[in-house]
């Protein structure tokens, strides 16, 4: 069995294809949506997902969320007294979905579709397979989220008797991606994309936090009142600015508050305060779209339809901007959380041959353009040297292999260096470097010498590029593998049997692990009386659990979580 998972920035999803149909799988909460985040506790488990979203505020040194953004690079994330990689923790997010998957379906899962963002480069979708390879799945595709978006509608449009060129609006918590895909006869062929990967729902928070820092004053706080809350004050300041982001979906101004520092910070946020603060946001939106649509030399006019992916996309400004843009109302018909897992879902049926989808063929295309570095002859006026050569252009079709024919840059050179670069860029400077390439050669003078580079880009976003001397037939290959941000087969081995000790806390626990986070949290956040009502609570909850008296947990888990609401509702909101 194969199944279908949204690794997204803020939330997670699995899914399967199952008797012709793709469906969602729920966590042991009964969820969809599990939160990417972790958090270690002191016992040593792991705890994935609502529970440990709640301990971003109560443990924030020991918790971790929006990883995603540093899937690809050598920056580590420490929890307690030890540091992760990024898809290390992706892997305990992709465990605790495969434990849900296997709950779910009663048989083990050891094959996944993940999805990542189109505009993920090749260190970030090699990172993405081996977080699946730490939790114990083989990645069988890498398929980019507007694509799998497509796939769901494109599905959903076909039984529904349509057809024609639709744009996919995909913003997620984290990413932006825009995709222009034709759909006719079962066909399904992405025919452009683009995005931004640094663009998503937590920027539009991250607006708010500074319009409320400036606008309480809380930036003239004491630095060390400020200090002394640490992590904690920022998982609280993001976890109000989305309730507050949040609330505006259905109403035009919302009051923001937090405690900081024993004093009371306040702030009322209108639709219109917010139109204002998040407008370079907003704007940013516009290119992406702009290209995709040029690229695949499809006018807005032509479209069937707008799509609407990720859960951003229900930002009410966000949804006018679309109206805007394309001059009509974007469809949003599945619901935009899940349209990426169930597109991922009708991947994993497309792997396994389902009869279902025989009729269904899915092309997709490069993202980005993929070149190596020259140096130009600029005649008579010397060299200009840092170039970009696009070996493959963006946009084309995948699988797809190229090559190009070069010479050395001197005469009787031993050795070729290949620099492999992704972007847009004249220069290679202002382009993401993605490896080196070195091949030997037998001393020549340089216009008797001549090499064949190859580049071959798979249909998961993986590049492959071999080089070769036409004249002495020494060949050399690599697949991008020297990026400082990826780790060795070793080192993923050595990774893996260090984190093999940490443990995901049991399924059946999750109901009452998430209530202790919760009033963790809601302890921080209160004071005197409530604080001690809840100490006692979470006392005696841990007490039941340990001696698995499951009746008793059972009860003072019903009273725990009224005391929580109690005390939150008793809040001024
Ligand atoms: P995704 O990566 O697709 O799960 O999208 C998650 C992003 O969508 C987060 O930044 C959420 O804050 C945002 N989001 C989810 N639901 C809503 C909503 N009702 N209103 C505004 N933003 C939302």
């Amino acid at each position: 069995m194969i199944i279908g998972i949204d690794l997204g920035t803020t939330n997670s999803l699995v899914s399967a294809w199952r008797d012709g149909a793709a469906v969602l799988i729920p966590n042991a909460l009964g969820d969809f949506l599990t939160p990417s985040v972790v958090s270690l506790d002191r016992n040593g488990e792991m705890l994935v997902g609502a529970a440990a979203r709640e301990r971003l505020v109560s443990h924030p040194q020991r918790s971790a969320a929006v990883f995603k953004r540093l899937m690809g690079t050598s920056r580590t994330v420490t929890l307690g007294d030890r540091s992760f990689r990024a898809e290390e923790l992706s892997s305990f997010v992709l465990r605790a979905l495969k434990a849900d998957a296997e709950a779910f379906l009663g048989q083990s899962v050891e094959e996944a579709v993940i999805t990542v963002p189109a505009y993920f480069n090749d260190a970030q979708r090699k990172a993405t397979k081996v977080a699946g390879e730490m939790a114990g799945l083989r990645v069988e595709r890498v398929l980019n989220e507007p694509t799998a978006a497509a796939l769901a509608y494109g599905l959903h449009e076909r039984q529904a008797g349509r057809e024609g060129k639709i744009l996919v609006f995909d913003l997620g918590g984290g990413t932006f991606d825009v995709s222009v895909i034709d759909l006719f006869e079962g066909v399904m062929e992405v025919r452009a994309t683009a995005g931004d990967n640094f663009l998503g729902g937590e920027d539009f928070d991250a607006a708010i936090i500074s319009w409320f820092a400036q606008s309480t004053g809380l930036e003239q706080l004491a630095a060390e009142d400020v200090a002394a809350e640490d992590g904690s004050l920022q998982a609280r300041l993001r976890r109000a600015a989305e309730q507050a982001r949040r609330a505006l979906d259905a109403s035009d101004s919302t009051v923001m508050e937090l405690e900081v520092a024993g004093q009371s910070a306040k702030a009322v946020l209108d639709a219109r305060t917010f139109a204002r603060i998040t407008e370079p946001l907003l704007d940013r939106l516009r290119r992406p779209v702009a290209r995709a649509l040029s690229d695949s030399r499809i006018r807005s006019e032509d479209l069937a339809h707008v799509v609407l992916a990720g859960g951003a996309t229900r930002m009410p400004a966000v949804r006018k901007l679309a109206t805007t843009l394309f001059g009509r109302f974007p469809l949003h018909s599945i619901d935009p959380d899940r349209v990426v897992a169930l597109g991922a879902a009708v991947q994993a049926g497309l792997k396994m041959r389902d009869g279902a989808l025989d009729d269904v063929v899915l092309t997709d295309v490069a993202p980005y353009t993929l070149g190596i570095e020259v140096v130009e002859s600029l005649g008579g006026a010397g060299v200009s040297a840092g170039r970009l050569l696009p070996i493959i252009e963006r946009n084309t079709v995948v699988p797809v292999s190229r090559k190009q024919t070069v010479t050395p840059m001197q005469d009787f050179q031993k050795q070729v260096n290949v620099r492999i670069f992704q972007g847009e860029s004249r220069l290679v400077k202002d382009n993401i470097p993605l490896g080196t390439l070195e091949l030997k050669l037998q001393p020549r003078k340089r216009e008797e010498q001549s090499i064949e580079i190859r580049f071959t880009y798979d249909i998961n976003g993986l590049l492959q590029v071999s080089a070769k001397s036409l004249i002495d037939g020494v060949a050399e290959q690599i697949i991008i593998e020297q990026h400082a941000g990826l780790l060795t087969q070793e080192e993923i081995a050595e990774r893996m049997a260090a984190l093999a000790h940490l443990r995901l806390p049991d399924r059946e626990s999750a109901q009452s692990r998430l209530l202790i986070a919760r009033a963790e949290r809601a302890y921080e956040e209160s004071l005197g009386a409530h604080r001690e009502q809840l100490g006692a609570g979470i006392a005696l909850l841990e007490a039941a659990l340990h001696d698995e008296d499951r009746t008793r947990t059972a009860m003072l888990c019903e009273q725990l979580e009224a005391l929580i609401e109690m005390i939150e509702g008793s809040r001024i909101q």
